[in-house]
């Protein structure tokens, strides 16, 4: 057989396409592989342990190593391995978690739709908005909005909701009715002079100007994350978002909540939403739901868009949507027994107290001449490098200083995500104290590496 004894990393260049991946590099540098976890630490082919800063990618809540939720799945694969929920079939697990949800939702919710992913749960519930103002007679209200730096998926109705160029490059997104407006990032966007409330109220009348320049009636929802995660760890100033939601519900926008990085004790609270002020029409749901041991995502409706979907579907005789997995009965039992364990072991309370003593400690590095900010909530940091403080210009061109530190945290056994210049922390709910500790010295000791070679390259005249 080709390729037999080649090592795994030769296999995986010359088997593997990766996603978020440069292709050719890939063939050059070749992956990390990872063989095992325990607990908030996963372990490399060759032994090497590294704590695990991100949960994966923003969603490992119990560590890599609960048993209990292993049990749950075996437990799943030997009752019933899979059945689906097309055509009036269910069974117990998707059921059990449908309630569960519906139970623990901020604000009133009426029905839960299952997806493998939070690229399709948002593109399903784009379709289900679309369905909806049809059926209720509103054909022209079809047009999203949502934010530059966002993340949303990569479906292409999912990555046409999210804002960033490297999804759209290439792939001619996004698509025709999906607009983007400026995100609450203060530190970068702020004017000179511009205090929080004001940089608000711009956004906010930023908002509403595309509303009216576009026509309300022609505007189905607003989608964003309560605290942005992928575009940088963005953290909105306090009156954000009720300003927004007085914007949208001025003009009958929907307003679509996707917790799929914020939810489930991520921010402190059990959802975004609650720690933001959020009363939404919609949610999406991923990621923490599951800890990621099985793919899963839940879209969450409230009555008003489900009785009109329910209508629809009957006027037309199906809701034409469906996946094979939609519900997956191991997925579900998963997700039901990671919930229970987030709850039954109080994970919200210890994230939010292990979120105090990361920020607290992060706050401490502040002085150092490149960090430019630190940001966040509950267990989830962002903290900003430049490598001047006044400028907040970056190292070169953007993405410099972060693609260094976060090479050499890996270095030195520490799994971060550099976000252009931005390192991003999102470590699992269960990090103790004395784990959260070690974090922060590794950090701390990249942080100066990271110091001493910028200092090395042309031109870098360090204003601390
Ligand atoms: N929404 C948000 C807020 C996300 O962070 C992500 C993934 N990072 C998604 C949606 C897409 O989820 P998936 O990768 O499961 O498709």
């Amino acid at each position: 057989m080709p390729g037999s004894n080649d090592s795994l990393a030769a296999k995986d260049v010359r088997f593997q396409l990766h996603s978020y991946t440069d292709a050719r590099a890939h063939e050059e540098k070749g992956p990390l592989i990872i063989e095992r976890g325990e607990g908030v630490f996963v372990i490399d082919e060759h032994g090497r342990r590294y704590l695990e800063a991100m949960s994966g990618l923003w969603s490992v809540a119990l560590g890599f190593s609960e048993q209990r939720l292993v049990d749950a799945a075996c437990r799943q694969l030997q009752a019933l391995p899979f059945y689906h929920t097309f055509g009036h079939k269910s069974h117990a697990p998707s059921i059990a978690l449908a309630e569960r949800l519906i139970e623990l939702a901020p604000v009133p919710m009426s029905k839960v739709y299952f997806t493998n992913s939070g690229s399709e749960a948002n593109d399903v519930l784009i379709k289900l908005i679309w369905y909806r103002n049809n059926a209720i007679g509103q054909p022209k209200r079809k047009k999203i909005i949502s934010r530059l730096g966002a993340y949303h998926g990569v479906t292409a109705l999912s990555a046409s909701l999210t804002g960033l160029p490297s999804v759209h490059k290439g792939f001619d997104l996004p698509l025709p009715g999906f607009l983007h407006v400026g995100n609450p990032h203060f530190y970068r966007h702020g004017r000179p002079g511009e205090n929080e409330e004001q940089f608000v109220e711009r956004l906010a009348a930023e908002l509403q100007a595309l509303i009216l320049s576009e026509g309300p009636e022609t505007i189905a929802a607003f989608v964003a994350e309560p605290l942005m995660g992928a575009g940088g760890v963005i953290v909105p100033p306090p009156s954000y978002w009720q300003r927004i939601e007085q914007v949208c519900r001025r003009h009958d926008v929907l307003i679509v909540a996707d917790e799929v990085i914020c939810g489930f004790g991520r921010t402190g609270r059990r959802f975004g939403c609650e720690t933001f002020g959020i009363t939404p029409d919609a949610m999406i749901l991923s990621k923490q739901l599951s800890s990621s041991y099985q793919p899963i995502a839940a879209v969450l409706i409230n009555e008003q868009l489900y009785s009109a979907v329910a209508d629809q579907s009957h006027a037309l005789g199906v809701l034409g949507t469906g996946f094979t997995g939609s519900g997956h009965p191991v997925a579900s039992a998963v997700a039901l027994a990671n919930i229970n364990i987030i709850e039954q072991d109080r994970l919200i309370e210890h994230a939010a107290l292990m979120g105090q003593r990361l920020h607290a400690g992060l706050q401490r590095l502040a002085s150092s001449p490149l960090v430019g900010q630190v940001r966040g909530c509950g267990l989830i940091a962002g903290v900003e490098l430049v490598i001047d403080k006044p400028t907040k210009a970056p190292l070169g061109t953007l993405g410099q200083l972060g693609k260094y530190f976060t090479e050499r945290a890996q270095h030195n056994g520490l799994i971060v995500r550099g976000i252009g210049d931005s390192i991003a922390l999102c470590p699992p709910l269960i990090i103790s104290a004395d784990e959260i500790d070690l974090l922060l010295e590794r950090f701390q000791r990249t942080l100066d590496e990271t110091l001493d070679w910028a200092r090395k390259q042309q031109g870098f005249a360090c204003t601390a």
